[in-house]
């Protein structure tokens, strides 16, 4: 058996088609959805991905505003900021880029953050409403993980779904979102002793760890479908994901390229949310 890629590029273009013409509909009626983002230092992955998602807004027609401090800010002016965001009718969305200088406290950050601001879906706010099953902002690549389950219309629903991995970005919600569509939802991590004894019965398998090649061919069923959420960069500066492509891809029904899988999904989600907030906006309804 060959796996079937999952061309995240393609389905986040399409993704990012929709986007764009909520936003000439919102622009019709003289609202344009804007994007925060917070860059705090000179990390090179952080600043790349924050041009990608300025890039991308613009593209779309959106407000990017960057706000950019050395890594010397402190945390009362960086809350003061995103309070200054907060109240700004213009932004629709307020993302801080992770990670933040180690003087600053990741959980004041995120709750400083408006909910109905919150595109990242990181306020515990935003979290409870999906652990309850509420509409609000779900975090953007878990979410991008159920888009490419629904193009390739593999159905969760009965199946068994292995998640390693149990971040609150990402192995987490990825869980909940499952879990809703009826998927029976197994969390593995670093404590997990025996991680094929999971992985072997499962139908969907999500790799979230950051450890490249950790899954391999011995750890899943013939036929399982394989997301692979890693992104590790090599020493040849090459993005290795963690899962062991090559040999996978002879056992796995699906799998995602890395790069080219969950990656491209993240930026059209995020666009995703922005807009979803605009809308909220413009209807006078709130995910707060
Ligand atoms: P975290 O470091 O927050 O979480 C990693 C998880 O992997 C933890 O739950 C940890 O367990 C678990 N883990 C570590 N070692 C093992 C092991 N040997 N066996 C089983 N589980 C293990 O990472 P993130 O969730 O933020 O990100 C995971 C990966 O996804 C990274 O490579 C990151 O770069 C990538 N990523 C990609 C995105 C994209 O857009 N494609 C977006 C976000 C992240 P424990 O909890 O016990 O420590």
């Amino acid at each position: 058996m060959t796996a079937k890629l999952m061309d995240g590029k393609k389905v986040a273009a399409a993704i990012r088609e929709d986007v764009g013409k909520r936003v000439e509909k919102l622009a019709a009626r003289g609202v344009t959805p804007g994007l925060a983002v917070i860059l705090v230092g000179e990390d090179p992955a952080s600043q790349t991905y924050v041009k990608s998602k300025q890039r991308t807004c613009e593209k779309l027609g959106m407000r990017s505003d960057l706000l950019e401090f050395p890594d010397t800010l402190s945390e009362t002016d960086l809350l003061a900021a995103i309070d200054k965001l907060n109240r700004d009718p213009g932004i629709h969305g307020i993302l801080v880029q992770l990670p933040l200088p180690a003087h600053i406290d990741e959980t004041h950050v995120i709750l400083a953050i408006d909910p109905t601001k919150d595109v990242d879906g990181f306020h515990p706010i935003s979290a409870g409403r999906l652990l309850i099953g509420e509409d609000g902002f779900v975090p953007c690549t878990p979410n991008g993980i159920m888009r490419l389950l629904d193009y390739y219309e593999i159905d969760p629903a009965g199946k068994h779904a292995v998640i390693i991995g149990r971040s609150t970005i990402v192995g987490k919600p990825a869980g909940l979102l499952l879990l809703q569509r009826n998927a029976t939802v197994t969390f593995c991590h670093s404590k997990t002793e025996n991680l094929e004894q999971y992985t072997q019965s499962a139908d969907i398998v999500i790799a979230a760890v950051g450890r490249p090649g950790m899954l391999k061919a011995h750890h899943i069923k013939a036929g399982a479908v394989v997301i692979d959420v890693g992104i590790n960069r090599g020493t040849d500066g090459k993005l290795t994901g963690d899962a062991a492509f090559d040999e996978l891809q002879d056992k796995a029904s699906f799998i995602t390229p890395v790069p080219g899988g969950v990656g491209p999904m993240t930026i059209a989600m995020l666009m995703d949310n922005t807009v979803r907030s605009a809308e909220w906006a413009a209807e006078g309804q709130t995910a707060g």
